[in-house]
């Protein structure tokens, strides 16, 4: 059986289940976790996390997909620890996020694919423990110069290892678009990447647009309401389900047991169902009262992860 690497080791895809294809166990910057020891407090995120993945277990889940890249702080040691102690099987990403580093602008495209490609090959900061994921993300800037070295960097990391792509967009701004040219002009098979973020909107010839490229799409917010409420992403799917595409979609929260962007307290405060329960427990029943079918929540949660990460292989 064909496996993939995962944080505690090779998981065999036929056990991937209902997985959870764009979450967060940490998000907080390397630069300011090591200039301030406050800035980050280990034991009690990980005894939070710990608790957040043995619930999502208990309702079902199999598999969480960490999707933070290295610049906005991906900490190994931490998810493995949070892995192992919920027993949960987690697959770490490599890749780049849009914010605009120096680096990312001054170093040739190569040294930096050759970087991410030991990430996938030999592990992540020296561990052994291998990315099964690339991360890359473009937000609103579009196609700037740095957005398509970004692109071709994931283009080429992806045909160097046959790993999946999966994307961070801004759906006001339409990013998916520039994203599959990019990937499209470096030869990537569209159907190995999916688009994320696309449960944003409710444009659906956009996201019809994105689906004829025959890429997956991401409906990966769930749970983030300032955005756009379960109710309208739950009609989104269940409109797309009904014209065909529930072999194409993928859903998630985005959640993060901890984001340094904002305070804790304040990020509950605004969004107390941005969780890895969310889904299990409010997202599919809304999803059957929408007349999407049980064998279609299958595909969406457990057949399409399997299919996005199964078809391995380098070009
Ligand atoms: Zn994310």
């Amino acid at each position: 059986m064909p496996t993939i690497n995962g944080v505690l080791g090779p998981i065999d895809t036929a056990d991937l289940g209902f997985t959870l294809m764009h979450e967060h166990i940490l998000i907080a910057q390397w630069s300011m976790r090591q200039a301030f020891a406050s800035w980050y407090d280990h034991d009690a995120h990980v005894a939070y996390t710990v608790g957040e993945l043995l619930a999502a277990k208990e309702r079902g889940v199999k598999t969480i997909v960490d999707l933070t890249p290295i610049n906005l702080g991906r900490d190994i040691h931490v998810i493995h620890e949070c892995a192992e102690k919920a027993e949960m099987q987690v697959v770490a990403a490599t890749g780049f996020y849009w914010t605009e580093e120096p680096w990312i602008l001054g170093w040739e495209i190569d040294r930096l694919v050759e970087l991410l490609v030991g990430d996938i090959e030999r592990g992540i900061q020296g561990t052994g423990r291998k990315a099964g994921i690339i991360k890359c993300a473009t937000d609103h800037l579009g196609g700037t110069e740095i957005n398509r070295k970004l692109l071709t960097i994931a283009a080429r990391v992806h045909r160097a290892t046959g790993v999946p792509i999966s994307t961070h967009t801004s759906v006001q701004h339409e990013s998916g678009y520039v994203q599959q040219e990019v990937f499209e002009a470096e030869g990537v098979d569209l159907s190995r990447v999916v688009i994320g973020h696309c449960g944003d909107t409710e444009d659906l010839d956009y996201l019809e647009k994105l689906l004829a490229k025959g890429s997956f799409i991401g409906m990966d917010r769930f749970g983030i309401d300032m955005i756009l409420p379960t109710k309208q992403r739950v009609g989104t799917i269940a409109a797309l389900c009904e014209r065909g595409s529930a072999e194409r979609m993928v859903l998630s929260h985005d959640a993060c047991c901890h984001i340094d962007f904002f305070p804790n307290e304040m990020v509950k405060a605004a969004a107390p169902k941005w969780n890895f329960r969310h889904i299990p427990d409010e997202v599919v029943p809304a999803l059957r009262e929408a007349g999407v079918s049980d064998g279609q929540i299958d595909e969406m949660t457990a057949g399409n992860p399997r299919r996005i990460f199964e078809r391995q292989g380098a070009y």
